[in-house]
């Protein structure tokens, strides 16, 4: 029955082409399917589960919400206002004060869509830069910012005035240059392009960067391309967001992945882990600088979830009682400690990457160095035939990525990565 009914389904979705099971329950790291069979969670409903399937603290104050009340009317409500409060203590001290928040749920896409809005009213104008590899979402405006060319071409006039840069992706530079200033170089040629009249681009409203690119295969940016933008943005008067939708939330071991970078973003966008447990939600946090909504310049039915709000609350409390982000950072060590020698180990592993727990190996032709999908899907299947989920990405679908669940204890972790690593022994290139 459940896979007939599902035929029904469009053949847009992404994730079953790969992962061909059908849930019957999860819990913390673990899903079991409708044969009983139990499987290891590091895809974390893409990184939204951060304190795992239904954390009981987490599903005892959804239900609390829901017998009071569900729609809030768009209204304050207090779930709402502790879920404010909540948000900013996340931000650096420097940064509380002058943010404002604006809920544009209830998927990170809304919340991408009403930061390029923001923008544009605030600056009056109307290019958007963004970086190759990047993700944002499948709206028509965050598909058009996406990189994914074979998705785009299908749809006929997307958001004008997208221009792409290079992403700092030294690994594969198209030009061969020296890594040590290969990142730095590809922010002069952004540069270039803003600053010359004489052919380069007009200035746009907004920069739109991940620090971590996720769907685009795992590719933290170099420290230096990040503050050579923020500076950069900084001179020529352009607001910078950051699309936190996958890095936010604790995922990289702080709160946001900007922390670690050491700049202050103009907008924050988040979603995916803001509730903790799955339910949707999505925000963006920015300088009341850019604050030129007039009242109802931004409304929507789904803007604001009460179950969010209340889980969002308890997660954020919950992580900071049970020093998660400290527990993020240790794992992300030990998965560092296993996974750095992989390239030496097996010639078809290209490269291994990531910080705190979201983490990508990318496998190639050990002969080309080409992006091997084909090797990534066969890895994919056999971490699935041991009991490990996980999601391919990146160019040609080669990079296998690890997003567990931001509590996976150390014996979980060393048992996927034993999975891992034996997949990728199996697999003949
Ligand atoms: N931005 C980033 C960085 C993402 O990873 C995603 C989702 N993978 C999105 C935006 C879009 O979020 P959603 O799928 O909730 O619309």
């Amino acid at each position: 029955l459940l896979a007939s009914q599902s035929q029904r389904e469009s053949n847009a979705r992404a994730y079953p082409r790969n992962l061909p099971i059908a849930v019957a329950r999860a819990r913390g790291c673990f899903v079991e399917d409708v044969d009983g069979n139990v499987f290891v969670d590091f895809l974390s409903g893409a990184g939204v589960v951060s304190l795992g399937h239904s954390h009981p603290e987490l599903v005892a104050t959804a239900k609390a919400q829901l017998d009071e009340f569900v729609h809030g009317l768009d209204l304050p409500t207090e779930a709402k206002d502790e879920f404010v409060s909540a948000q900013l203590r996340m931000l650096p001290a420097g940064m509380r004060d002058h943010m404002r928040i604006q809920f544009c749920g209830p998927t990170g896409a809304n919340a991408v869509d009403a930061a390029i809005k923001l923008c544009k009213t605030a600056t009056g104008r109307g290019d958007v830069v963004v970086f190759s590899g990047a993700f944002h979402g499948s709206s028509t405006a965050a598909l058009s910012m996406t990189g994914w060319v074979g998705q785009k071409e299908r749809i006929a006039n997307p958001m004008p005035g997208v221009h792409f840069f290079p992403y700092s992706y030294c690994a594969r530079c198209p030009l061969s240059l020296d890594p040590d200033t290969c990142a730095t170089n590809c922010v002069a040629v952004l540069e270039n392009q803003l600053r010359d009249t004489h052919g380069g681009i007009a200035t746009p409203a907004a920069v739109v960067l991940e620090l971590v690119q996720g769907e685009g295969g795992v590719i933290p940016a170099r420290p230096e391309f990040v503050t050579r933008i923020r500076e950069l943005t900084r001179e020529l008067d352009i607001p910078l967001v950051v699309d936190e939708v996958q890095t936010g939330c604790g995922r990289t071991g702080d709160w946001f992945a900007f922390e670690r970078y050491g700049i202050e973003p103009d907008v924050v966008v988040a979603s995916k882990a803001l509730s903790g447990v799955g339910l949707p939600a999505a925000v963006i946090i920015y300088d009341e600088r850019l604050d030129v909504w007039a009242p109802g310049a931004h409304s929507g039915t789904f803007r604001g979830n009460q179950l969010a709000f209340a889980t969002g609350v308890e997660a954020i409390r919950i992580i900071e009682r049970d020093g998660v982000l400290d527990d993020v950072r240790a794992r992300g060590e030990q998965v560092r400690r296993r996974l750095s020698g992989l390239p030496a180990r097996h010639r078809h592993v290209f490269d291994v990457r990531g910080t705190g727990l979201m983490w990508g190996i990318e496998l190639a032709d050990p002969r080309t160095g080409e992006p091997r999908g084909d090797l990534a899907r066969e890895a994919q299947r056999r971490c699935l035939d041991r009991g490990l989920i996980l999601e391919t990405g990146g160019r040609a679908g080669a990079v296998l990525r690890l997003l567990p669940p931001l509590v996976v204890t150390e014996d979980v972790l060393d048992t996927a990565l034993d999975i891992v690593e034996d997949a990728l022994a199996a697999v003949t290139p």
